[in-house]
C-alpha cells in the first residue's frame, strides 16, 4: 500500500486478547507501511456492555503481553485513561494532534465494519483515518462491499477490504471456555501465563458462583 510510514489504530475491548486478534494484527502490520500500530484497550465501549469484570488495567496488560512480538505494536491507553464510555472519533482526534500530518489507518474486524456508520461523528472518522477491514468469519463479502460502497458516497470514506482467512475465534468464546474449565487454546502463550497468574476468569463451580483459583 502506498501510505508511507503511517500509524495503524487498532481499538477494541481484548477482554481477553487472544489469537484472532494477534493473527489480524500481523495480517493488518503487512499490508502497510507502518511506523507505529497503536492497539488501544477501550474505556468503556459504547455498543457493547463489558461482559466481565476483569479491571481495564488487566486488559491493557494482556494487550502489552499479548503483542510483545509485533515490533511495530504498541499499547496506548488513551481510552482507559480516559475513563467513561470510549469513541472511535475521539480517539482518531488524539492520534491525529500526537502525530500530525501522519496518515492514519483504522483496523477494523468485519463485524464492526457493518455497522460503523452508527458509531458517533463517522465523518470525523472518515475524514480523519482511513479504514482497513479485515475478515472475520460469517461475514458475507457482498455486504461488505455494499457497506465501502455506501460509505463512499455518504462520506468519502476510504475503505480498504482484506479477505484473509480470520481464526475464528472470539473474546466471549475463551471467556466461556476459561469459565468451564476447559483450555487455555487460542491464547497468546504470555497472556496465558498472565491469565493464571492473576486468576482472572475464574471457572464456575457447579453452583454457577465463580471459584478463586486455578
Ligand atoms: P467479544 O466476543 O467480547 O465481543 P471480540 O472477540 O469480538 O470480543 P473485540 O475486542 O471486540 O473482540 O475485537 C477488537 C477488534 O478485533 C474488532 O475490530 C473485531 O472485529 C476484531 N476481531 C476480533 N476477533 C477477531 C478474529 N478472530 N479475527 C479477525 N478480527 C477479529
Amino acid at each position: 500500500m502506498s501510505c508511507r510510514n503511517a500509524i495503524g489504530i487498532f481499538g477494541g475491548t481484548f477482554d481477553p486478547f487472544h489469537l484472532g486478534h494477534l493473527e489480524a494484527l500481523k495480517h493488518f502490520e503487512e499490508k502497510f507501511d507502518f511506523e507505529k500500530i497503536l492497539v488501544v484497550p477501550t474505556g468503556i465501549p459504547p455498543h457493547k456492555m463489558q461482559k466481565s469484570d476483569v479491571s481495564a488495567e488487566d486488559r491493557l496488560e494482556m494487550v502489552r503481553r499479548g503483542i510483545q512480538e509485533i515490533k511495530t505494536a504498541e499499547a496506548w491507553d488513551f481510552e482507559i485513561r480516559n475513563g467513561g464510555k470510549s469513541y472511535s472519533y475521539r480517539t482518531i482526534e488524539e492520534a491525529a494532534k500526537n502525530w500530525p500530518g501522519k496518515e492514519l489507518i483504522f483496523f477494523t474486524g468485519s463485524d464492526m465494519f457493518l455497522s460503523l456508520h452508527t458509531w458517533k461523528y463517522p465523518e470525523r472518522i472518515f475524514s480523519l483515518a482511513k479504514i482497513a477491514v479485515f475478515s472475520r468469519t460469517g461475514t458475507d463479502f457482498n455486504d461488505l462491499n455494499r457497506q465501502k460502497e455506501f460509505l463512499r458516497k455518504t462520506y468519502r470514506a476510504a475503505c480498504f477490504l482484506f479477505e484473509e482467512k480470520p481464526i475464528a475465534v472470539s473474546s466471549t468464546e475463551i471467556r466461556e471456555q476459561l469459565r468451564n474449565r476447559q483450555s487455555f487454546e487460542y491464547l497468546p502463550a504470555a497472556v496465558a501465563e498472565y491469565i493464571k497468574e492473576k486468576g482472572l476468569y475464574p471457572p464456575r463451580n457447579d453452583d454457577g458462583r465463580n471459584h478463586p483459583v486455578y
